[in-house]
């Protein structure tokens, strides 16, 4: 909770500031390495395994956030370019093709320099990371290790914990992860250390209790955060610094942040009119200018998807049991990993379930043309989702890095009609 003698000035953007802050430094922090002639783990947001890197001191590198840098500073088109002028074809992920671009600059970006991998760690979640991968095995002959994370088999078919087809799974992610420790040994010379887990644990558990809490604390009216643009400073931070003793306080300071904003009533935008969930991933290469389309109209995006998949999928609030690490950290790495898939491609029910809690008005569909794995289900789910709600929601196509692909008037005349559409919706509930 906030102290009582707390007043707006100190606390209100903190989260903000402190992030970016956090983030140029330790993207600073990269550089040093890279000048340093020294390596880093190369990993990715859906089941990064920090909590096992973090023993060994991995400096950790996420592509996908260098990616979406070069677009969010406008740059990405230069390096998509160059990529596909060595063949890499204009519809496939443009994460990769801009971290393809990065490589061959010797890891040079907007915010500095990555260090060259010593080995990568990827999950099955999406099918691009393993295609990614095998780039930097054959550019850098690394290792490269695959987990492989059971998924959901069939809608509402989930097991948990105690049940015996999730502790078969749970045994099937256990085996892999005694494998990863022991490649970490090989390519360290350092001896597993079963309390610096602990601790590293204990620090992710700080920071995904802070998130889950964030998110629900966005039920408020007026909402505390925007999901899209604020909110993905915080998914930033969340997947930056998991595990650290940083990422643990951060987290901690933005819930009394956010209980602050919502206990004081100050929303995120002046005049709150229309409460929205975002599904998919961000327009990165107009992200302010997109987000205004809706702001200007009141519009505020209370939840997304994005902040579920991207985060690896911790919104669930999966904490470890620090008592058993070993069996605890595969049991998160199964429900987390599992919880960011189902979030991509079966949403439905889910979004379903926020209408009421966070008393939505309209949902805005983003399916994009370089990641087909968060977008090709998009048109099924929205259907199951109009079928089981009256609430009004858009279909918007742009793409998260290809400006090429990002026409601003055609995306500003259907936003504005879905606009007029929920005030006259407002209007006619209100005689
Ligand atoms: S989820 Fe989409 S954006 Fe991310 S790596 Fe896969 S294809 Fe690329």
């Amino acid at each position: 909770m906030a102290m009582p003698d707390t007043t707006a000035s100190d606390i209100v953007g903190r989260g903000a500031k402190d992030g970016s802050t956090m983030f140029r430094e330790w993207f600073s922090s990269l550089t040093d390495v890279a000048d340093s002639g020294g390596h880093a783990a190369y990993v990715f947001v859906m089941g990064s395994m920090a909590e096992i890197l973090r023993v060994f001191d991995f400096p950790m590198v996420f592509p996908e956030i260098n990616s979406l840098q070069t677009a969010v500073r406008r740059v990405a088109d230069d390096y998509l370019n160059q990529a596909e002028d060595h063949g890499y074809s204009p519809d496939i992920c443009g994460y990769v093709k801009a971290d393809y671009a990065m490589q061959l600059r010797g890891g040079e970006h907007p915010m500095g320099k990555i260090p060259k991998p010593t080995l990568a760690v990827l999950t099955n979640a999406c099918n691009t990371y393993i295609k990614w991968a095998e780039i930097w095995e054959r550019m850098y002959d690394v290792p490269i290790f695959t987990l492989d994370v059971p998924s959901t088999r069939a809608a509402g078919t989930q097991s948990w914990p105690g049940d015996e087809a999730f502790e078969r799974d749970r045994k099937y992610v256990s085996a892999q992860i005694d494998e990863l420790i022991v490649l970490c040994e090989e390519l360290t010379g350092k001896k597993f250390d079963i309390d610096r887990l602990r601790e590293v644990m204990g620090n992710a558990n700080e920071l995904i209790r802070g998130w889950r809490q964030v998110l629900e604390l966005n039920q408020s009216t007026p909402a505390v955060f925007n999901a899209l643009t604020d909110g993905t400073i915080y998914l930033g931070a969340a997947n930056a610094f998991r595990g650290s003793e940083d990422g643990g306080r951060y987290f901690t300071e933005l819930v009394e942040e956010m209980e602050f904003k919502s206990e004081n009533g100050i929303g995120t935008i002046q005049d709150e009119k229309h409460r929205l969930i975002f599904v998919g991933v961000p327009c990165y290469p107009i992200f302010r200018r997109f987000n205004e389309f809706f702001s200007d109209w009141g519009g505020v995006f209370v939840n997304s998807t994005y902040l579920w998949f991207a985060s690896g999928g911790i919104n669930l609030g999966f904490e470890y049991d620090l008592d058993r690490p070993m069996e605890s950290l595969a049991e998160g790495v199964l429900i987390s990993v599992r919880e960011a898939v189902d979030a991509m491609l079966f949403q439905d029910q889910a979004l379903i379930q926020l209408v009421d809690k966070f008393d939505i008005d309209g949902v805005v569909y983003h399916p994009i043309k370089s990641c087909r794995t968060t977008s090709a289900g998009q048109a099924d789910t929205r259907r199951a989702f109009m079928d089981a709600t009256d609430v009004p929601s858009l279909f918007i196509e742009s793409d998260m890095m290809d400006k090429r692909v990002v026409s601003e008037a055609q995306l500003k005349n259907r936003i504005d009609a879905f606009f007029e559409g929920l005030n006259a919706r407002k209007l006619r509930a209100q005689v």
